[in-house]
């Protein structure tokens, strides 16, 4: 008997989640000015909002943090979160941080200047913020088909090699201090990378003296996908991939929160030991010493159990299948499914579902703020409010790629009716979605706007 898709775990203590009405609902939405990051989360039934630091920590992690040291100096419990960085990723040299946007503050303050360049398939928010506001350039190059819903490709996430070799040829290498690749890729509906794509994307960065650095906050998906996608991977253990994909890379930016099944942290990892000293001097200052960076000794602790957790194959054959399945039921419901679905999040074309809607109103945010009336499904726009920006050169609005919403599942949170439910919700909406109006921004920061505009229905 092949093994059946059902959660490899038993449930050893629970958090019960609260129905709301619908006249409810649309209150609460309004008072949080139609942003559903400003939703309060027990006023949310199904959360997917983000599979960042969402996850439900194993009974080992939990007793690991029991024995958490918090030293200020030389914590027992870096000298674990230390030997798993080494021993799961390979990296001699890691630095903590309170999560992936502080390890990429500090890599970019040390290596980047303004005016520069950095390449990557494509950048997520917050690599995007911190170069921006650095007054640097995060471009992305990934190959055409990652803005394609529809075809059925293992590795849509792939760097373009073609694009990027000219655009290192035309921005000059003087100006590219650093070259990053984002695995899996979150802003391209989590879909992997190939270690093939990996290892050219390494050798054509370095045959221009480039440092290349891997965005790994979803690194054992990645992994997951090169064994089951890609050929000669079938039968090598999931560690070893992993460990495959790091040999190639100078170093990683790590959000934790994602494939290291904790609730908060990150780091820094990199090979080269002046590098680490350097970056060292912005950590002090920034996030703490050298051997805690913002963290506590007992979430050390929790991501050095957590970092090989995430890496059983068992757990990630439960993790892929249960995403698949939402993307099904979704797709049943009548959305648009990217295709094929990726390891965190099942990203659903808005466009498709409102095509009266444009761009410049945010049909995905209509339909996510549609889906929390209906039902207290809460999701998250991946489109123009989020990715839609000024050149920082020419000033011109760069458009967002895709209209998406995320749905984004918290690791080992939901059970499969959790997510058939969710399936009904989005029924509901599919079949009122002519009636859907569109939003206007009334107040909006510059950077990361999405996180805390206020919008009003058109
Ligand atoms: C979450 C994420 C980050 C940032 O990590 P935080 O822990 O949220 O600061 C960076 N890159 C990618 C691809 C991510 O998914």
């Amino acid at each position: 008997m092949s093994i059946p898709f059902v959660e490899p775990f038993r449930i050893k203590v629970v958090e019960p989640i609260k129905h709301t009405t619908r006249p409810e609902r649309e209150s609460i939405l309004a008072f949080a000015y139609n942003n559903l990051f400003g939703v309060p989360a027990e006023d949310v039934f199904i959360d997917f909002l983000s599979d960042s630091g969402t996850n439900a920590m194993s009974d080992r992690q939990w007793s690991a943090m029991m024995v958490g040291d918090e030293a200020y100096g030389g914590a027992r419990s870096f000298t674990h979160f230390e030997a798993a960085v080494r021993e799961v990723l390979g990296f001699p040299c890691v630095l903590p941080t309170h999560q992936g946007r502080g390890a990429e503050g500090i890599l970019f303050k040390t290596l980047v200047k303004p005016g520069q360049s950095v390449p990557n398939n494509r950048h997520f928010d917050t690599t995007q913020a911190n170069l921006l506001a650095l007054n640097a350039n995060p471009v992305d190059l990934a190959v055409d088909e990652a803005s394609d819903p529809h075809s059925l490709l293992p590795f849509k996430g792939n760097m373009d090699l073609g694009k990027l070799e000219r655009f290192i040829d035309q921005t000059g290498v003087e100006n590219i201090p650093i070259g990053m690749l984002t695995v899996t890729n979150n802003s391209a509906a989590g879909q992997p990378v190939s270690m093939a794509n990996i290892k050219a994307t390494s050798e054509l960065y370095r045959r221009y003296g480039i440092p290349f650095f891997l965005d790994a906050c979803r690194f054992s998906e990645n992994a997951w996908f090169i064994k089951q996608r890609e050929p000669g991977y079938a039968d090598r253990p999931v560690a070893e991939i992993a460990l495959e994909m790091f040999s190639y890379a100078d170093g990683c930016t790590m959000s934790a929160k994602k494939d290291a099944i904790v609730n908060m942290g990150g780091f820094i990892a990199c090979r080269d030991e002046d590098l680490k000293q350097k970056l060292a001097q912005h950590l002090i200052i920034q996030e703490g010493f050298i051997t805690y960076g913002g963290l506590t000794g007992r979430d050390l602790e929790a991501i050095a159990v957590g970092l090989h957790e995430g890496i059983s194959e068992d757990y990630l054959d439960y993790r892929e299948r249960h995403t698949r399945y939402l993307g099904e039921v979704l797709q049943s419901a009548g959305l648009q499914v990217y295709q094929p679905t990726g390891g965190h999040a099942v990203y659903v074309d808005a466009a498709h579902t409102l095509p009266h809607i444009p761009p410049a109103q945010f049909p995905g945010v209509a339909l996510a703020n549609q889906l929390y009336i209906e039902g207290g499904v809460r999701t998250v726009e991946i489109g123009s409010l989020m990715f839609s920006h000024p050149d920082p050169l020419t000033g011109e609005v760069i458009p967002a790629p895709n209209e998406m919403v995320r749905f984004a599942i918290p690791r080992r949170v939901y059970t499969r009716s959790h997510l058939d439910y969710v399936g009904e919700v989005a029924r509901e909406v599919v079949k009122n979605a002519a009636d859907l109006r569109g939003l206007e921004i009334t107040w909006a920061p510059e950077l990361l706007r999405h996180f805390i505009a206020r919008l009003a229905w058109v």
